[in-house]
């Protein structure tokens, strides 16, 4: 790799490879394997690794160094008890101002992602739908609903990485239209319904009971009672 590459192509790349499971979760994110792979100083390994650590998709801990982030069941939960807040106030805020502009860009956008859905390209697609949550806290013009909505996506994105088949890891058909059409009409309430709709769709195809157990249960791999089943009747 002898091309230049900026600290958002260094993001990117390892930005995907966690979200395309090329990097699981809890792998070390070792900074001076990193510089090396990627050419670049450890400076800027550690840049970009802290922008991933705000995002919340990579953990640093400290003295240990950084790694992949594995959600647990109360993040799933907590993701979206913010999600939904935010993003029904985007999508009333957009049905209430109804900027031209904006849903010109918003309907370019979902013709992009009908192309990646046609052409079956899943990585695209889902890159695309988490994008398009991401586009609709843009048009509102306010910085920190698109800030804040980026982290969340991106978390949801590792979330998804992990918990969902590949053929769920993008937003269900025609729900991304349904809602761009309410805000397009200014139905306010309509918008703001499909919008919550949405995202319990996109959340009820996680299953993190199904992942690998992020906590070691020793009792249970060693066949050792717990003092929760000595109190049952032994078989
Ligand atoms: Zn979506």
């Amino acid at each position: 790799m002898n091309t230049k590459l900026t600290n958002q192509d260094i993001y990117d790349r390892i930005y995907a490879a966690i979200s395309e499971r090329r990097l699981l979760p809890g792998t070390k994110l070792s900074e001076e394997k990193l510089a090396m792979a990627f050419h670049a100083s450890r400076t800027r390994m550690r840049e970009v690794l802290l922008r991933l650590s705000q995002e919340l998709i990579v953990e640093i801990h400290p003295n240990r160094g950084a790694f992949v982030a594995t959600p647990k069941q109360e993040d799933v939960s907590q993701v979206f008890a913010v999600r939904r807040a935010l993003e029904r106030a985007i999508a009333a805020e957009l049905s209430e101002s109804r900027p031209g502009s904006a849903i010109a860009a918003l309907r370019k956008h979902l013709e992009l992602e009908a192309a990646a859905r046609s052409a079956n390209d899943h990585v695209m697609l889902a890159r695309l739908t988490g994008e398009f949550h991401v586009l609709l806290a843009e048009t509102t013009g306010n910085r920190l609903y698109t800030e804040n909505l980026r982290r969340l996506v991106a978390l949801t994105g590792l979330i998804i990485a992990q918990y969902s088949d590949d053929s769920n890891s993008a937003c269900p058909e025609d729900e991304h239209s349904h809602i761009v059409q309410a805000i397009e009409a200014g139905e306010t309430a309509k918008a703001e319904h499909l919008m919550l709709e949405h995202l319990a769709h996109v959340q009820s195809g996680i299953h993190p009971a199904a992942a690998v157990a992020d906590e070691v249960d020793f009792t249970q791999i060693f066949g050792l009672q717990s003092d929760s089943a000595s109190r049952r009747d032994n078989a």
